[in-house]
This record gives C-alpha cells, sequence and structure tokens, in this order.
C-alpha cells in the first residue's frame, strides 16, 4: 500500500493509465539490481530511485576521478577519490529516502555472483568493460534473470534485452573480443549520449516491471546520434551460441553449469 506521501510523489505516475495505483505499486515492490555506477549508471540509477523502484542494488569497485564528472550525473567535485557505489547510495538517499538502496563496492565475479544478483527481477548492466559484460549475461542467463544491456562509444550507443528463453549476448558476440578495444577512457564519448542511453535503459525498465511492450527483449536498439540514426534490429536466438544453442560449450563459460538462486 503506498502511504499519502507517496502518492503525492509518484502522482505523475500515478495519473498515466498505463500505470495507475497498482504500476506504481507494482514498482515500488520490485528489485533492480545495477552493475555500474558510471555514465550509464548515473542516469539509470536516478531515474530508477526517483520512479520508486522499491529496492535498487548498485555494484561498482571504481573511486570517482575529475573526467568522470563530464558525464557522470551522480557525482559532483567533493565525490572525487570517494567509491562509485557509496557515494551514489548517498544521493540516491538523499533523492528518495523511502528505498532500500544496496551498494556493493567490488567488481561483480564468478565468486560473488549468485549474492549480488539473486532475488533482482531484472538486471541492468553498464559496465565499461567486456569481462563484466560477458559475465553478467552468462550469470543472469543461467540464473534466469532478465536483463538489459547498455553500451556506449564515441557519438554511438546500443541497448539489448535479454531472457533466458530467447538469444543472449553471445548469439551476437561469441566471445570477449581479443586484442585491445578501446573503451570510453580511450576512445572518448560525449556525455550526454550517456543520458540518451541510460535514460531509454530506466525507461525499458520501467516498462519491463509494469510488464508493458517487450520488443527490447527481440531487438538490439542501435543510437548514432552524430547522423540522429535510431535503428531497431531484430535479433534472433543463434542456434550455434556457446551459452544458450542447441549444444552449448559450457566449459567456455567458466560458470557452474547449474546455477540457481536459493528459494
Ligand atoms: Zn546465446
Amino acid at each position: 500500500m503506498l502511504s499519502p506521501k507517496e502518492i503525492t510523489r509518484y502522482s505523475r505516475n500515478i495519473l498515466l493509465s498505463e500505470v495507475g495505483k497498482k504500476g506504481q505499486e507494482k514498482l515500488t515492490s520490485s528489485i533492480v539490481t545495477v552493475v555500474g555506477a558510471g555514465g550509464l549508471g548515473s542516469p539509470v540509477l536516478y531515474y530508477l530511485a526517483a520512479a520508486g523502484v522499491g529496492e535498487i542494488r548498485i555494484i561498482d569497485s571504481d573511486f570517482v576521478d575529475l573526467t568522470n564528472l563530464q558525464r557522470q550525473i551522480l557525482f559532483n567535485e567533493n565525490s572525487i577519490g570517494k567509491s562509485k557505489s557509496l557515494e551514489a547510495k548517498k544521493v540516491l538517499e538523499s533523492l528518495n529516502p523511502n528505498l532500500n538502496i544496496i551498494s556493493f563496492h567490488e567488481r561483480l565475479t564468478d565468486k560473488n555472483y549468485k549474492q549480488i544478483l539473486c532475488g533482482s527481477d531484472l538486471v541492468i548492466e553498464g559496465s565499461d568493460n567486456f569481462e563484466t559484460k560477458f559475465l553478467v549475461n552468462d550469470a543472469c542467463f543461467l540464473l534466469n534473470i532478465p536483463l538489459l544491456i547498455g553500451g556506449i562509444f564515441q557519438f554511438e550507443g546500443q541497448i539489448l534485452g535479454i531472457k533466458s528463453s530467447g538469444h543472449c549476448y553471445r548469439c551476437i558476440f561469441e566471445k570477449i573480443p581479443e586484442g585491445s578495444i578501446p573503451n570510453c577512457s580511450e576512445a572518448g564519448v560525449i556525455g550526454s549520449v550517456a543520458g540518451i542511453i541510460g535514460s531509454l535503459l530506466a525507461t525499458e525498465s520501467i516498462k519491463f516491471l509494469l510488464s508493458k511492450d517487450d520488443s527490447i527483449f527481440r531487438n538490439l536498439l542501435s543510437i548514432d546520434s552524430l547522423n540522429l540514426n535510431f535503428r531497431k534490429i531484430p535479433i534472433k536466438k543463434n542456434p550455434h551460441c556457446i551459452l544458450c544453442g542447441k549444444n552449448p560449450k559450457i566449459s567456455e563459460v567458466k560458470l557452474e553449469t547449474q546455477a540457481l538462486c536459493e528459494v
């Protein structure tokens, strides 16, 4: 049940026929885990907390530095040198003290993924490295937790939705790319592109939690802001995928093959 203050706070959500009081109660009872409290994590976390998602888990092992402030809007100059996950928790709690915000100042690994991810209704992956993206993909697939993966590069961005019943990240990118692939710290990125992709990730999350349109789980959304192009590319399960294909080569995934959350 929503309190009178919550009904006022979320009134612009509740006014929408697609949300209403029931939808707001759904959001308020939802658990979302965000991997990465950086350029994508900042707008995602802000909007999910503002929308009233009841439990938000934040995982990030980094500390804030000056170059982050160009796009990581959760932080300011006072945050420099401090833990991103703990600073993010503080900001979100001051925005919306009704929520349960849990921060993990650590990197997601094959040892801690169950403890952090289990119980989530949805996971959002917004880290800046392929190792974490593949690990989160594999973990969510094996634990049967829906996942949204976001990525940004210079003026471009992508979002892919993944459910265990459909395709996974490895259907498109089989393995972690070999050699050095430049990330934002090497190749640059426009800060507001992190805002576009992060805001879309938050919007898709809210729609998913409300059981609305799920086309993001059937398409890759690709954005080229330099040429103002938005494209939805249909994605199908790859029958040869090493994780979700007909003959999975699960040993290459390096997680327990029978990964289950304890009920
Ligand atoms: Zn796959």
